[in-house]
C-alpha cells in the first residue's frame, strides 16, 4: 500500500466527510438565519460518489473517517451509507459529529449500522440559553440524544462546546463536573474564524489555557493523559469517570505539524486544512466520468496541497466583505 503522505512528510490517515450543508439549528456563530443559499441537492456528492472517494482514501492507508455536516442525520440514507462504509474492511474507525437532535431516535440504528462513536456538540446546559444560541427550542432532545448514545453503546461519547466569552464561560465547570459522573469527554474548543465569525475572536473567545484554569478553579489540579494525534490535550479531573479534552485551535496550533486530515466538503471539494481555500474539485471530474485512477490523482494533488500550518493569527481578518463562506465547505 502507498500511504497519502503530503509535502511537509505528514501521512494522511483521516478524512472528514461533510454529506450536508443543511442543518436543523442556526447557531449564532455558525449561520446566518436569512440569506442561506443552500446548495441545490444535484450539485452535493452523492453517496456513490463519496463512498468511491473514500474506499480510495482507505485503499491508501486512511483509516478514519468522521461523518459530519452540516447536520449529517438529516440528510436521508445516511444509516445506509454508515453500513457500506463499515463493510470496508481497512476502516478502523467510524464516527460522526451532530447537534443531537435527531440522535436520540437514530441512536440504535446508528450503532446497528456500524457507527463505532459519536460528538454532540452542545455549547450550554441551560434550556434557555440553548435556545438563544442555536434559535431552535431542542435541549431536550439533545439531552436524549446523549443518553441514547451512551445506551446504545456508542462508545466514546463526546460533547464539543465551543467556549464563548459571555456567553457560556460560566458554564465551564458546569460542563466539566459532567465527566465525573458520566463516561463522556467534554472537549472545550476555541471559537475560530469560521462560519459567522469572519475574524479570529480576540474578545468572545476563550483560550484553552484559561478553560484549563477554571476547571482547575473549580475542581483542584487534572492529570493530563496520553492523547492521540489529535489537536486535543486531554485531561482528567482526579476519581473522574471521563475526560477532559482541550482544543486550542488558535492558541496552541503546534498540532498542525502531526495533522493527519483531509477534509471532503458536500459540494466535493477536497480541502487539505480547515482554513485552507486551496480546494481539488473532485465533484465535476467525478460527474465527467473520471476513472478510479484519475480520482486518485486528484486526491494525491489534494494532499499535495496541505499547507504546514494553518496560519490563523491574532488580529486576522478572514473575510471583510463579499458571500460569506458556506458552511458546506467547512464540514464539522
Ligand atoms: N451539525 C453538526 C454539529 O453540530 O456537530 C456537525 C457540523 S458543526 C459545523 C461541527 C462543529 O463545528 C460543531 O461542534 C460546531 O459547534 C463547530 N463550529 C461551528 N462554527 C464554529 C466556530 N466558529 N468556531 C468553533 N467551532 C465551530
Amino acid at each position: 500500500m502507498r500511504p497519502l503522505v503530503d509535502l511537509h512528510g505528514r501521512r494522511i490517515r483521516y478524512v472528514r466527510v461533510s454529506v450536508t450543508d443543511r442543518c436543523n439549528l442556526r447557531c449564532r456563530y455558525c449561520m446566518p438565519d436569512s440569506g442561506i443559499e443552500w446548495v441545490p441537492h444535484d450539485q452535493i456528492m452523492t453517496y456513490e460518489d463519496l463512498y468511491r472517494t473514500l474506499k480510495i482514501c482507505i485503499a491508501r492507508g486512511v483509516e478514519k473517517v468522521r461523518i459530519t455536516g452540516g447536520e449529517p442525520l438529516v440528510r436521508k440514507g445516511i444509516i445506509n451509507f454508515i453500513e457500506q462504509l463499515n463493510m470496508i474492511s481497512d476502516l478502523s474507525d467510524l464516527s460522526l459529529t451532530t447537534n443531537g437532535i435527531l440522535l436520540g431516535p437514530m441512536a440504535h440504528e446508528l450503532k446497528q449500522a456500524g457507527l463505532r462513536r459519536v460528538n454532540v456538540s452542545l455549547d450550554t446546559l441551560d434550556k434557555k440559553k440553548f435556545s438563544y444560541i442555536t434559535k431552535v427550542d431542542g435541549f431536550d432532545e439533545v439531552i436524549k440524544g446523549i443518553d441514547s448514545a451512551l445506551d446504545h453503546g456508542l462508545s466514546p461519547v463526546k460533547i464539543n462546546v465551543v467556549a464563548i466569552r459571555g456567553f457560556n464561560d460560566d458554564e465551564i465547570p458546569r460542563f466539566a463536573g459532567l465527566t465525573r459522573t458520566l463516561p463522556v469527554e467534554v472537549r472545550f474548543i476555541e471559537l475560530m474564524p469560521i462560519g459567522c465569525i469572519t475574524k479570529y475572536p480576540e474578545r468572545e473567545g476563550i483560550n484553552a489555557s484559561e478553560i484549563k484554569d477554571s476547571i482547575e478553579l473549580a475542581y483542584g489540579p487534572m492529570v493530563q493523559l496520553k492523547g492521540g494525534l489529535g489537536p486535543a490535550k486531554i485531561y482528567q479531573i482526579p476519581g473522574a469517570q471521563g475526560r477532559i479534552g482541550l482544543i486550542g485551535s488558535l492558541s496552541e496550533h503546534d498540532f498542525c505539524g502531526a495533522c493527519n486530515r483531509i477534509r471532503i466538503t458536500a459540494r466535493g471539494h477536497l480541502r487539505p486544512c480547515l482554513f485552507s481555500e486551496d480546494l481539488v474539485d473532485l465533484f465535476t471530474p467525478l460527474k465527467g466520468g473520471i476513472s478510479d485512477q484519475e480520482l486518485e490523482g486528484l486526491i494525491e494533488e489534494g494532499v499535495r496541497r496541505k499547507p504546514p500550518s494553518h496560519g490563523i493569527c491574532r488580529g486576522m481578518v478572514l473575510v471583510q466583505e463579499g458571500p460569506r463562506t458556506k458552511m458546506s465547505d467547512i464540514g464539522g
